[in-house]
C-alpha cells in the first residue's frame, strides 16, 4: 500500500514472471478478468465476424461470449458423459463432416471442467490434422496437470486463460492471466492497454502511438501483489482440494441415489468443483427444495452449469433445446457441493450426511 504504483506497475510484471515460471510457459499477460483474457485471446488469434469458433456448452457463459465479442459464429460440441469435458469423439465426427462441407472451425475453446484436464492428446492430434487455434479456458484448472505438465505450459495450445475471481483456485480479488507462446505477448499487452505502445528510444518523451483498437483491461498492482501471495499457496490448495474430493468420493461410493465423477488417476485435477449427479431424474422444484434445505443447514450448493445455449441471448441467435443431449442430461441431474481448502474432512462428513438424508 506504500508503493508509488497503484495500477499496473512492478508487481504486475513480477506476478506475470512468477506465473510463467510456475506454469513453465513462454509468457504470461495479466488482465483484469478471465473474461477480458478470453476476449484478448480471440482478438490476438485474429478471429472476427467471418470466423467459426467451437466450444463446450457446459461452462460459464464467458467461454462462448468471447467469440461473440469479435462477431464469430459459435457452435457447441457436446460433452462426454463420463469426463464432463468436450467429447473428443463427437469433436472428431464434427470435424470430419465440417471438412467435407468446408466449414472447419478457426478456433476451438476447451474448458477443463471442474479442474479435470480434457483429453489433450486426442485434441492435439485433431489440432494437427485440422489446423485450428486452440484456446484453453482454464478458469477451473490453475494447478492442474496433464501427463506431468501444468495446464498452461502452452506446449501446443496458443492461449490458456486463468481466472483470479474469488471463487476460483486462487484469487486477486478480480483478475485473469493469459498464458501464451511468446509471439503473442506484445499484441496482448498492447490490447490490454488501449492498443497503445510506447517506444523507449523515441526522442519525444511525450510520444505514444495507438496502433490498434485496444481496451482498458489492466490488472492493478494491488491485485497483482495479492495474486503473488496466493500463488505461493496454490499447490497446497490443490492438494487439499484433492484430499477433500477423495473423502467425498468415499462417502458417496456405491450409493443408490447419487453418482460421482469418475476419478482419472493419471491426471492431476485442480478440483475446482465437487459435483454429484442424481441417478434418478430430479425435477427443478425438488432440486430447488433440496438446495434450500441444505442452505438452512449452513451448506451452500450450486448448479454448474445451465447449458450456455439455453440462455435467452443464445436462444435469440437461434440455438435450440436438445442441441447437446449429454450436457442437458448432466444439467438436469447435477449439484455442486462445497469444496474449499479451508474445509476439513469433518465438514465433508457433515455435508455428505445431510445430502444423503435430504435427497
Ligand atoms: C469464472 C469463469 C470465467 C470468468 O472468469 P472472470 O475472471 O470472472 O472473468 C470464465 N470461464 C469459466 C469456465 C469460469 O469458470
Amino acid at each position: 500500500m506504500n508503493s508509488d504504483f497503484l495500477t499496473q506497475g512492478p508487481h504486475v510484471e513480477e506476478f506475470e514472471y512468477q506465473m510463467a515460471s510456475y506454469l513453465n510457459c513462454d509468457s504470461c499477460v495479466a488482465v483484469n478478468s478471465a473474461t477480458s483474457g478470453l476476449h484478448l485471446a480471440c482478438l490476438a488469434a485474429g478471429l472476427d465476424d467471418k470466423s467459426r469458433v467451437w466450444t463446450t456448452p457446459l461452462s460459464f457463459v464467458a467461454t462462448a461470449n468471447c467469440a461473440r465479442y469479435v462477431g464469430a459464429e459459435v457452435s457447441f460440441i457436446d460433452i462426454d458423459r463420463e469426463t464432463l469435458n468436450i467429447s473428443p469423439l463427437i469433436l472428431e465426427q464434427k470435424l470430419k463432416s465440417a471438412k467435407q462441407n468446408g466449414t472447419l472451425p478457426d478456433a476451438i475453446i476447451i474448458v477443463h471442467f471442474g479442474g479435470v484436464p480434457c483429453d489433450l492428446e486426442k485434441i492435439y492430434s485433431l489440432k494437427k490434422q485440422y489446423k485450428f487455434i486452440l484456446i484453453e479456458d482454464a478458469s477451473h484448472a490453475l494447478g492442474a496437470e496433464y501427463k506431468g505438465k501444468k495446464i498452461g505450459c502452452c506446449d501446443v495450445p496458443e492461449f490458456t486463460i486463468f481466472s483470479l475471481h474469488p471463487v476460483k483456485i486462487i484469487t486477486a480479488g478480480e483478475g485473469g492471466v493469459v498464458a501464451c507462446k511468446s509471439n503473442y505477448e506484445r499484441v496482448l499487452k498492447s490490447l490490454r492497454s488501449h492498443g497503445i505502445t510506447k517506444r523507449s528510444q523515441d526522442p519525444r518523451p511525450w510520444f505514444y502511438e495507438q496502433s490498434r483498437l485496444g481496451f482498458n483491461y489492466r490488472l492493478t498492482d494491488i491485485q497483482a501483489a495479492l495474486g503473488s501471495s496466493q500463488l505461493k499457496k496454490l499447490d497446497r490448495y490443490v492438494e487439499k482440494r484433492n484430499q477433500l474430493t477423495t473423502k467425498y468420493n468415499a462417502r458417496f461410493a456405491d450409493n443408490k441415489n447419487v453418482e460421482t465423477r469418475s476419478e482419472q488417476r493419471t491426471l492431476l485435477s485442480a478440483q475446482h468443483l465437487y459435483v454429484v449427479q442424481f441417478k434418478k431424474i430430479v425435477t427443478d422444484s425438488s432440486r430447488g427444495r433440496l438446495m434450500k434445505e441444505l442452505h438452512a443447514l449452513g451448506i451452500q450448493t450450486q448448479v454448474h452449469y445451465i447449458p450456455i445455449y439455453w440462455q435467452p441471448y443464445y436462444r435469440s441467435l437461434g440455438y435450440n433445446f436438445g442441441l447437446c443431449p449429454n450436457a442437458e442430461r448432466y444439467y438436469t441431474r447435477c449439484l455442486s457441493l462445497p469444496l474449499h481448502p479451508a474445509m476439513n474432512e469433518t465438514d465433508v462428513d457433515y455435508i455428505a450426511d445431510k445430502v444423503l438424508e435430504n435427497i
